[in-house]
């Protein structure tokens, strides 16, 4: 088939061959894999990686003496100098390994905001969030008595940025924004944004689940103080992620979590915590996630976020194009930058509805509120279904998908 110039780059293409789970049939149909937003398909290079640790390497890390707990500390060590590099981290003190995005913003909330919050302060979000950027400030905003404020998104999924700006005032004590909307794909302009917030002193905390795994992030050159992300959405495993945080603000927060391994000292008169980034990471780990998390980081480096990216780009505007040539087919989030999502909604019927169909023809798509029910309400929708694009998707899903959605139209004439 003709596939546009820029999406037969070589090495983009031949990745596909590397992630084994997309090589299958579904219901009689090669698997058209267009829900890696919700968790991306791993590359042999992380299966491999957590294997031979399990194999070989398991024990727990940072406490034995004997060989196995300190290959396994190596192994997750290594992985954390692998994030610092991956994000530009200036430290491994400010890489706390977390479950996920959604542990390490409860842990902003949690440690960071509720010692300080008082009533009549407020957290500022948008209406583009997950719940995972919504829940936990409600919570420690039920906690200390500070209001959540809400900037809103215009009919095409982009922030209105007027609001947003007028909405920072010396108030404002923490604003939690995520890089990418996982139910539009809307790229926020994060330096406006976070500019402007430290010009008046708010902290800001940015949700990269969407962010990552599509291009090259610089912590320090975003200049937010908080940044979370999620392994399983850059082609590692569950249960393991990151908060980067800036060194000085970690230092001065309490511990989010007591146990094994986030002290140095313990009496039944006094603790003494252990140092950064360990005195956020009470109790084992998720090791072999974590190492598989690392493996991750030199897969994706190894095929280079640039070109990922431009790649994602290519394909995401190929998408759009054929979506928008289906006829009842109207596309749901049309921000100015988008990134490999696209939500769209065919005729009247329900998501669910259509998310069946697709996958009787092999096509994986989500469907449902995408964790982001305020998004939903905005639109004045139950729900969307969504196609969601991985270094691995080609031209050919995306046509998989155009004849699956051909087909749903027919089945429900
Ligand atoms: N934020 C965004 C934008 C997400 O897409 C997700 C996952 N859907 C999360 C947060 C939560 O990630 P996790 O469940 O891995 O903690």
């Amino acid at each position: 088939m003709n596939q546009p110039e820029a999406l037969v780059s070589t090495d983009i293409s031949s990745c596909r061959d590397d992630f084994p789970a997309l090589h299958q049939e579904v219901n009689g149909h090669p698997l058209a894999f267009l829900d890696s937003a919700a968790s991306a398909q791993q590359p042999n290079t992380v299966i491999d990686a957590v294997a031979r640790y399990q194999r070989h390497d398991h024990a727990n890390v940072h406490r034995g003496v004997h060989t196995l707990s300190h290959r396994a500390t190596e192994l997750y060590e290594g992985a954390r100098d692998k994030l610092c590099n991956f994000v530009n981290a200036t430290s491994r003190a400010e890489m706390v390994l977390t479950s996920g995005t959604t542990e390490a913003i409860n842990l902003v909330a949690q440690s960071f905001c509720r010692p300080t919050l008082k009533p009549g302060d407020q957290v500022l979000i948008t209406w583009l969030e997950h719940h995972s950027n919504i829940v936990p400030w409600q919570l420690v905003c039920e906690q200390t008595g500070a209001d959540l404020i809400v900037a809103p998104i215009d009919d095409n999924g982009d922030i209105v940025l007027s609001e947003l700006l007028g909405l920072m005032t010396t108030r404002v004590k923490m604003l939690g924004i995520g890089h990418v909307s996982n139910a539009l794909g809307t790229v926020n302009p994060l330096h406006e944004i976070i500019a402007a917030a430290k010009s008046i002193g708010i902290p800001v905390l940015v949700d990269g689940a969407q962010g990552v795994p599509h291009m090259q992030v610089d912590v320090q050159e975003l200049g937010c103080d908080f940044y979370a992300f999620s392994g399983h959405k850059m082609f590692g495993p569950t249960g393991a992620g990151v908060l980067w945080g800036r060194e000085a603000l970690l230092e001065s927060m309490p511990p989010y979590k007591g146990g094994g391994d986030m002290i140095l000292e313990v009496s039944f008169e006094n603790t003494v915590f252990n140092e950064l980034p360990y005195k956020f990471e009470a109790g084992t780990p998720n090791i072999s996630g974590i190492i598989g998390l690392g493996a991750a980081v030199d897969y994706l480096q190894s095929v280079g976020m640039q070109n990922i990216a431009e790649h994602e780009k290519n394909l995401h505007s190929y998408m759009v194009d054929k979506l928008k040539s289906v006829s009842g087919l109207r596309l749901i989030g049309t921000a100015r930058k988008q990134a490999s999502v696209q939500s769209f909604m065919l005729n009247d019927i329900h998501p669910h509805d259509l998310g069946t169909i697709l996958d009787h023809q092999g096509v994986a798509v989500r469907t449902g509120h995408h964790c982001a029910m305020p998004v939903m309400q905005r639109f004045g929708l139950p729900g969307t279904a969504r196609a969601s694009l991985g270094l691995y998707n080609n031209t050919d899903d995306i046509d998989q998908l155009i004849d699956a959605l051909e087909k749903a139209r027919q089945v429900f004439a």
